[in-house]
């Protein structure tokens, strides 16, 4: 195979990779996204192993790969068939901390024997500029290993270990120990392009996998998708740097893909949710002030109905946006939407669902969720595109949603003041179920449940719903 060749394969995944981004970002393209990801990296996997056959002179060693390949795969396959939508964040970032150990070894390799790699000479020492890119990468990806791995703990709330739980760990000179830690790292990297010494880039390794611990454990739990967006990022760019020191333009590419999308869909998040990017790194927000909110909740009235009540106020409507949260996809109630949605239709009265940027704790939580029940998408609006018509609405029925239809983001001063939120109080009659009055992910009581036009309707959301359908005549 000619290098030409390997260079027009290298670009036609390239192009499948943009194609596949380009493809994720709407609903109606994210099968094609996917089908494109999927035809280039296979054709990237493929194109390289067939490079190592060339390069090393025969099939050595390609058994290893092809077994890798197998391994891997089998379990990456069983692994996301099996995965529930609630704890796919805890997946992306279990394959995360695989990507930057990967990018740890490549490293570690290329440095035992920089010949097998074509990086030098056999017996040279390894040019300069590679030594960089080569310590560069190790210590990037030596971060998002051990930040992906207390990500992935914190993520699924289940282990008794402090570091997993979701409370952040915070300690006085933290920030600056963090920094000093990273200093020594950039002292023992330059270290390493001066003398190529195992000691240096061994401690910048070290120094890699304590700083991905240090820089994760103060962020609260339910800060870990902005997070693992971030590790994501971080991923990307330590295989950009292990590409540019193996020659190989692929991976450069695809890591440069990787690490600027999963940097501006960081910076989405961060401005959905109307906090800096240093907000959310620095920790802190939300947890405790939670439980704190919830209590002191409980001495206010609110009207409440129950699911026939509500089923008659729906029935007479003429139009019914349906608002979507959190507590939706902790309840998997998205069939039982589906289904009551499509009673209300059969009856003439206008359905529409409205998606805020940030409702649940992923990005396009909701968009997945609704398109695994299969609801058409013409009836799914996003915040822009919906949000001038709740004046005009009959009735907004509130899904396990509280921050994002939240009045108090247009309170000064209040934890989610400036946060863009969909305008539910707007509509005629307001509907919200939801298990108790406790507070949402940012901790604060929200006003659009004490208003004379709200009706809340309390329990889990998918028996609720199931029971509105049935009484919907
Ligand atoms: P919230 O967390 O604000 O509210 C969810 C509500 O669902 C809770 O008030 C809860 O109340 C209710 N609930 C939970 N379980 C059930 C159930 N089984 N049945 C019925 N209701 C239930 O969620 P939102 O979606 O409104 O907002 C998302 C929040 O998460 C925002 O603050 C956002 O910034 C944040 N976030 C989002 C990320 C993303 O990428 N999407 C990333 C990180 C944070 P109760 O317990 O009383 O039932």
């Amino acid at each position: 195979m000619s290098m030409d060749l390997v260079t027009i394969l290298y670009l036609v995944a390239s192009v499948c990779f943009i194609q596949a981004l380009k493809g994720l970002s709407h609903p109606t393209t994210s099968i094609r996204g996917n089908v494109f990801g999927m035809v280039g990296m296979l054709i990237a996997v493929l194109t390289t192993a067939a490079l190592i056959v060339q390069l090393a002179g025969g099939a050595l060693g390609l058994g290893w790969v092809l077994l890798g390949l197998l391994v891997g795969g089998t379990a990456g396959s069983v692994m996301a068939q099996r995965v529930e939508m609630t704890k796919m964040p805890e997946l992306v970032a279990f394959m995360h901390s695989m990507i930057g150990l990967a990018a740890v070894f490549i490293a570690v390799a290329a440095v035992a024997e920089p010949w097998a790699f074509s990086i030098s000479g056999h017996g040279q020492p390894i040019p300069g500029g590679n030594r960089v890119e080569l310590a560069l990468g190790a210590f990037i990806g030596a971060i998002t290993f051990t930040g992906s791995v207390i990500a992935f703990g914190k993520l699924s709330g289940k282990y008794k270990f402090r570091l997993f739980q979701g409370r952040p760990v915070q300690f006085a000179g933290q920030h600056w120990l963090n920094l000093g830690l990273g200093l020594l790292a950039v002292f023992f990297i330059v270290g390493f392009w001066h003398s190529q010494s195992w000691l240096d880039i061994i401690l910048v390794i070290a120094l890699g996998f304590a700083l991905g611990v240090l820089l994760i454990i103060p962020i609260g739990g339910a800060d870990m998708p902005v997070v693992v967006s971030m590790l994501n990022s971080y991923s990307g760019w330590a295989a950009a740097g292990i590409g540019f020191s193996l020659n190989n333009a692929m991976l450069i590419i695809a890591g440069s893909l990787v690490g600027s999308s999963g940097a501006i869909l960081s910076y989405i998040m961060c401005k959905a949710m109307n906090r800096s990017f240093f907000n959310v790194i620095l920790g802190g927000f939300g947890g405790d002030a939670a439980t704190a909110a919830a209590g002191a909740q409980e001495q206010r009235n609110v009207k409440s109905g129950s699911a026939d009540d509500a089923a008659f106020v729906l029935g007479n409507a003429e139009s019914v946006v349906i608002v979507p949260g959190y507590g939706l996809a902790v309840a998997r109630a998205q069939h039982a939407v589906k289904e009551l949605a499509a009673k209300l239709t059969e009856k003439g009265i206008d359905v529409k669902y409205a998606i805020h940027p940030v409702a649940g704790r992923m990005p396009g939580h909701m968009n997945v969720l609704l398109a695994e029940a299969e609801v058409p998408y013409d009836q799914v609006f996003e915040m822009e595109d919906i949000n001038g018509e709740f004046g005009q609405v009959d009735v907004a029925i509130i899904l396990g949603a509280n921050d994002v239809v939240n009045p108090a983001a247009h309170v000064k001063g209040t934890a989610i003041y400036g946060m863009p939120i969909l305008e539910a109080y707007k509509a005629k009659t307001v509907i919200v179920n939801k298990r108790s009055m406790a507070a949402g992910y940012a901790g604060l009581d929200n006003e659009l449940f004490y208003m004379d036009k709200t009706m809340m309707v309390f329990g889990d959301a998918k028996k609720v719903v199931e029971d509105m359908t049935k009484a919907v005549e």
